[in-house]
């Protein structure tokens, strides 16, 4: 029997789930497909700033979350070479406290709330392998279970929620809108015993063309990510030969300007090394006939932002209520749905995809750059709306104008 559905989304963690969720409570019939079994971990170093942590609530996920020992975070502290940038990021809606919840938990919370939905129906190990089509439109996916059973389920919409890779992404043969390689590799992995700040701290060290992230997670651990050039083939071939000595030795010898080595004294690695060794930020049209894509598979960013949970629920947010207006109407102008979708995804990603752009590349601070950063780092009100671009408070336009002034009121004593 053919189950039909007013929209199948594939992917299930926090584009996916997330959207489910808001066209679940709109009234339409959901079916959210993962290949996944959960609850599971995903390639992420989860970090959440208090404007995601107002989005889970707003979407009643966060009471869900299953293991919250993961410590409110309030300070942040960014480093660019000898220059510090410490403090809070601004509160958004009245929520201050930002988070490192493992996905596991996290995911686990969405998937929860979606499944709390009567019109929402989900099932997990199930993979999807290809698109259904009726001539130029898509109609349905086929999928294959984890005992290898196939099946077809048919839609009005097919929403790719699948993540960087996305099937239904490669499926439609889309050709990215931007594509920049990164310049770095990344890895990251979980330790315990690492000396801590006296309040828990989100810290982000970047030293020459090295990258330390460090991150207070569940269970009293703290993540630890690092990246350095792929150009550097010695790094990379002692991480593809044994990724923990690789590590340890990364952090005990490349960052000895913060002297993070005394912080490891009574830390030891307590899970597997996980990284990529090249990625690219990409940015692709978001609607086509039939189909849709959402966070990851939409746009995706050096993850050095720590917004990518961020803007995989936001651009749902954004997305729900154009399939909405298509859903009510048959006769559907899937080139004037895309460019709505476009603009309003320019509006709130462009200025920080850039950034990522500009920190995915192995350049080295300019003096102006590092002039920038030290007037910043002299003045609160400046560190605030630094903090607050990260976290979307404000738009860099706040930051720049804050400096311009502090100098102009410089120049004039
Ligand atoms: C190293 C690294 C560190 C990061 N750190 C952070 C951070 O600290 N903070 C932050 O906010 N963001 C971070 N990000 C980014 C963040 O993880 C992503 O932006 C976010 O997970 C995107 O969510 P998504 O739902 O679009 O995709 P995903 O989380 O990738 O979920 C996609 C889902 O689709 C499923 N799927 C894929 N293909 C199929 C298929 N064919 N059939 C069925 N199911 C399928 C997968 O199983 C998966 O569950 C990081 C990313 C990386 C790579």
């Amino acid at each position: 029997m053919v189950q039909y559905f007013d929209v199948i989304v594939v992917g299930a963690r926090c584009a996916g789930a997330t959207l489910a969720i808001r066209l679940g409570n709109a009234g339409h019939r959901v079916l959210l497909l993962d290949q996944g079994n959960f609850p599971s971990d995903t390639l992420s170093t989860h970090a959440i700033f208090n404007n995601t942590v107002w989005e889970l609530k707003d979407l009643g996920i966060f009471p869900l979350i299953p293991e919250l020992d993961a410590p409110p975070v309030r300070n942040v502290l960014l480093q660019f070479e000898d220059v510090k940038i410490e403090g809070s990021l601004p509160p958004i809606k009245g929520e201050e406290d930002s988070y490192c919840i493992r996905r596991s938990y996290l995911d686990q919370a969405a998937i929860q709330k979606a499944s709390e939905i009567p019109n929402v129906t989900i099932y997990t190990k199930v993979r999807v392998k290809d698109l259904l089509w009726d001539e130029d439109r898509v109609v349905g996916v086929k999928t294959k279970d984890a005992l290898g059973q196939q099946q077809e389920y048919h839609s009005k919409w097919v929403v790719g929620a699948d993540g960087r890779n996305s099937t239904v992404r490669k499926k439609l043969k889309l050709k990215p809108l931007i594509d920049v390689p990164t310049d770095f590799a990344c890895y990251f992995t979980y330790i315990e015993g690492l000396e801590a700040k006296s309040e828990p701290t989100f810290e982000v060290y970047r030293i020459y063309d090295r990258t330390l992230v460090i991150f207070p997670t569940n269970h009293h651990q703290h993540v630890v990510f690092v990246a350095f050039p792929l150009a550097n083939r010695l790094w990379i071939k002692e991480f593809g030969h044994n990724s923990k000595s690789a590590l340890w030795d990364f952090l005990k010898t490349q960052f000895v300007e913060i002297k993070f080595n005394n912080r490891l004294h009574n830390a030891k690695i307590v899970e597997k090394i996980r990284g990529l060794t090249g990625f690219s930020n990409h940015w692709f049209s978001g609607i086509g006939k039939g189909w849709a894509l959402v966070g990851d598979a939409v746009i995706f960013k050096d993850p050095a932002l720590a917004q990518g949970i961020h803007d995989a629920i936001y651009a749902g947010k954004i997305l729900q209520p154009i399939l909405e207006k298509a859903m009510q109407t048959d006769e559907i102008d899937e080139t004037q749905l895309d460019r709505l979708y476009q603009e309003q995804l320019q509006a709130k990603f462009r200025e920080r995809f850039e950034l990522g752009i500009a920190l995915t590349k192995n350049n080295l601070m300019s003096a102006e750059q590092k002039l920038f950063q030290q007037t910043i780092s002299q003045y609160p009100e400046a560190v605030e709306k630094f903090l607050g671009f990260y976290n979307y408070a404000n738009n860099m336009d706040a930051v720049t104008q804050i400096v311009r002034s502090i100098i102009e009121q410089a120049q004039i004593k």
